[in-house]
């Protein structure tokens, strides 16, 4: 399963939680320490998006290489700075294409979003979902994979103006219904905030006066890292965040 982390806080390079960080994605990416959704190592491809201008728009790398092997993107990293990123690394599921586009961050003017996990039963248990879509919606979608069906549903929530974290957990329970043993780790941000889900995998959380840092491992051993809680949202920014349960649709965690 694949690896993904957002940072909020004082500008960094790309490279510090992607690259340098003891336990970084590309650490992550071949000595992952908790696939407990199967898998050994995330070299299917990897992802990062970042803000040239706070407020403004994302801008987006990815590549289909293991993370290591990708020169162009290190020097990119070491030389970019920004106060916002999302980062992924990628072990495609069984079965899904191993492309570029398959490969968070999905990017949407200033949202950033990835997917930890699988749908299980794909893609017939999610078939009404994806019905609901505007066919445009469904020509358009980055790869035909679970994550890019999911960030399809949440992007024409978004675009619709609704609430961030009412959008993730209304995808996660509904899917989460749909396709029972799906395993369901969004990670969303604007630049400023960064909303999350645990459904089934592992997630850890930092936050503190300066930054805030979601990702599915610590990316070093600072004791303000705390797992956040199985079936939980997390709504984080520097100096606050909150965490709360997710309901299914029958109200029955
Ligand atoms: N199922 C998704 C894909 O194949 C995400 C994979 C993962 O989390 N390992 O792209």
């Amino acid at each position: 399963m694949c690896r993904h982390l957002a940072y909020l806080g004082p500008p960094v390079t790309l490279s510090s939680p992607v690259l340098d960080a003891p336990h970084s994605l590309r650490h992550q990416s071949y000595a992952p320490t908790d696939m407990r959704g199967g898998g050994t190592v995330n070299v299917d491809g990897f992802g990062a998006g970042w803000y040239p201008e706070p407020g403004g728009d994302a801008l987006r790398y990815r590549s289909a290489t293991p993370i290591w092997a990708d020169d162009s993107f290190a020097a990119l990293a070491a030389a970019t700075r920004t106060t916002a990123l999302l980062g992924a690394v990628r072990s495609a599921t069984t079965g899904m294409p191993v492309t570029p586009a398959a490969n968070a961050p999905f990017v949407d003017g200033r949202w950033l979003f990835s997917h930890n996990g699988r749908v299980a039963g794909w893609p017939d248990a999610v078939a009404a979902q994806a019905a609901q879509l505007p066919v445009t919606d469904l020509l358009t979608l980055d790869a035909p994979t679970d994550s890019a069906l999911l960030w399809a549903l949440v992007r024409r929530r978004l675009r619709a103006g609704e609430d961030p974290a009412a959008v993730l957990a209304g995808v996660v329970t509904t899917v989460a219904a749909a396709a029972p043993g799906s395993r369901l780790n969004l990670l969303l941000t604007d630049g400023a905030t960064i909303w999350a889900t645990a459904w089934d995998h592992a997630l850890s959380l930092r936050v503190d006066d300066g930054c805030a840092l979601v990702a599915s491992e610590p990316l070093d051993d600072h004791p303000s890292w705390t797992g956040v809680p199985d079936r939980h949202l997390v709504v984080a920014r520097p100096g606050d965040h909150r965490t709360e349960p997710l309901l299914t649709t029958t109200g029955v965690r």
